[in-house]
């Protein structure tokens, strides 16, 4: 089963992409914890992206595709990846299926976490204290919240016609958001 989870920064995607994992044995690929190892490990690549990633901007799609090729060709993931952070727009959401196929997969289900712009701070605030991400800050995470509003809603229609978007309530707790999901993931295994 390959996941997509979806929704704006401090939406809870890292935390659930977690949980699932360990209850379903899949892998997660985050994209922007593989941009940052990226630069944690000072690499060309590293460099190229740090202050674009740091003024909250999206990178190149070209970039975040080399990256996520290299997990969907590799047959250790197959069918076991939670796309997180992946799609950021309309043109990767394609390009995701396009590359899944060509492996011979596909996208099972889009979990998809709502929550306000209001919460995104609150949540945002107190990671910066754990984490000290260079681009949780107040202005850039209303930022990167508007960027996401932006580029969503196309996306989210994409896979409205495809049947998979399941949304999710992100202003519940973490056990409550936990139980909704697994109900999801457990009717699609039947
Ligand atoms: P995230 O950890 O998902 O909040 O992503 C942090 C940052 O990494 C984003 O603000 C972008 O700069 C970059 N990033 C992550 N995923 C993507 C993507 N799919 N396309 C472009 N940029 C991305």
């Amino acid at each position: 089963m390959n996941i997509v989870i979806f929704g704006p920064p401090g939406a809870g995607k890292g935390t659930q992409s977690k949980f699932i994992v360990n209850k379903y044995n899949l892998y997660q690929l985050s994209t922007g914890d593989l941009l940052r190892n990226e630069i944690k490990n000072k690499t060309e690549l590293g460099s190229e992206i740090s202050s674009i990633m740091n003024a909250g901007d999206l990178v190149s799609d070209n970039i975040v595709s080399e990256l996520i090729e290299k997990f969907i060709s590799n047959n250790k993931y197959k069918n076991k990846i939670i796309f997180d952070g992946y799609p950021r727009n309309l043109k990767q959401a394609k390009n995701l299926d396009k590359m899944l196929r060509s492996h011979g997969q596909k996208i099972d289900i889009v979990l998809k976490l709502s929550v306000t712009l209001e919460t995104v701070k609150k949540r945002i605030l107190e990671r910066q204290n754990q984490e000290k991400r260079a681009d949780d800050n107040e202005e850039i995470a209303i930022k990167r919240y508007k960027t996401y509003e932006n580029s969503s809603l196309p996306i989210l229609d994409y896979y409205k016609g495809f049947d998979l978007l399941k949304v999710v309530n992100g202003e519940s707790t973490i056990s409550e958001i936990n139980a909704e999901i697994s109900d999801l993931i457990d009717a699609l295994k039947g």
